[in-house]
């Protein structure tokens, strides 16, 4: 068997285009402009690109986008104060902070300071309570950008064994409780799993978030299982690679993600959505607002 190759770029531009047509029907119709703030802390290299692919996604479908860059040794008070500006500007509809953050940040703080309906990374505890009991506002960009992509492939989920690899808390956790709110039998396994192997070759849909290059190799899976390497390993030589060892592999599987080109473009793609999204909401609660005072004034 040789996998069929899931193409991470060209769902991501179809749902691009979509996010097009809905930002020019925004503007439009509502002149409303869905604005995304992007909060960095100090220069690291790997940030830096991500954040530039951030904005320019957000140019390329009609966001508008501010960043806020921090240096290293900022207080967390002032990217808190910050964070608390773009709260009530009501031209910012998503905040984004990127991660890491320097050591002496306290994450769970800065995340919990960004307004829940801004919170377009899905990391605020309200979103996170929310994926739990299957009624979330803003999904985690990666884990749904994989389900998109298992969707637009048409790979069944309901009643499959799926074993997630990585027991993150923006992708592992919430990419196994997004299976399961789609009624797959579910395994998570982390760092400390004792015979990885054991659990990876019962999965008919394998997704693989560790951060190991080649962690998982052919007979490690089952055949005709569909498996989605988030991973991004940058190794010595300058190329990239998933966790996944991905010849090996690709003669097992039925479909399979590559790095590059999988899971990447699918996670910049579904900020674009949350961002969107949040800005139609803020739309209809402004909408809402109006309509209640008209009433109450002609009551
Ligand atoms: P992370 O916070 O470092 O978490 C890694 C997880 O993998 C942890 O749960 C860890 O277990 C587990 N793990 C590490 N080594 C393992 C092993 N040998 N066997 C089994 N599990 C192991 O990383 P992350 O932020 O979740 O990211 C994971 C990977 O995905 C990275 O390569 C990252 O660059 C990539 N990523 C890609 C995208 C994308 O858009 N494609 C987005 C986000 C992340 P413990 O919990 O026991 O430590």
């Amino acid at each position: 068997m040789t996998a069929r190759i899931i193409d991470g770029l060209s769902v991501a531009a179809e749902k691009r285009a979509q996010c097009r047509s809905l930002t020019t029907a925004l503007r439009e119709r509502h002149g409303v402009v869905p604005g995304l703030a992007v909060v960095m802390v100090g220069e690291d290299p790997a940030s830096a690109v991500y954040v530039r692919k951030k904005i320019q996604a957000c140019a390329d479908v009609g966001i508008a986008s501010r960043k806020h860059l921090f240096p290293a040794n900022a207080s967390q008070e002032a990217v808190i104060s910050q964070i608390a500006e773009f709260n009530a500007d009501p031209t910012v509809h998503g905040i984004l902070v990127q991660l890491p953050l320097p050591r002496h940040f306290d994450v769970k703080a800065v995340l919990e300071a960004i307004d829940r309906e801004k919170d377009v990374d899905g990391f605020h505890l309200y979103n996170v309570g929310g994926l739990v009991i299957g009624d979330t506002v803003f999904p985690p960009c990666t884990p749904y950008g994989v389900m998109l992509l298992l969707d637009h492939v048409g790979v069944e989920i309901s009643g499959r064994n799926a074993v997630v690899v990585g027991a993150s808390n923006i992708v592992g956790k919430p990419m196994a409780l997004m299976l399961m709110q789609r009624e797959a039998t579910v395994s998570v396994c982390h760092a400390k799993t004792r015979d990885l192997a054991q659990f990876t070759i019962l999965a008919d849909i394998l997704v693989v978030a560790a951060g190991c290059p080649d962690l998982i190799v052919g007979p490690m899976v089952k055949s005709g299982a569909v498996v989605v390497d988030v991973g991004i390993n940058r190794l010595a030589d300058g190329r990239l690679v998933g966790d996944c060892h991905f010849d090996s592999v690709a003669k097992r599987a039925s479909m399979m993600t590559p790095v590059p080109g999988g899971v990447g473009p699918m996670t910049v793609t579904m900020l674009l959505v949350n961002t969107i999204n949040s800005a139609q909401r803020a739309l209809t609660r402004g909408l809402r607002a109006q309509m209640a005072c008209t009433d109450s004034s002609a009551a």
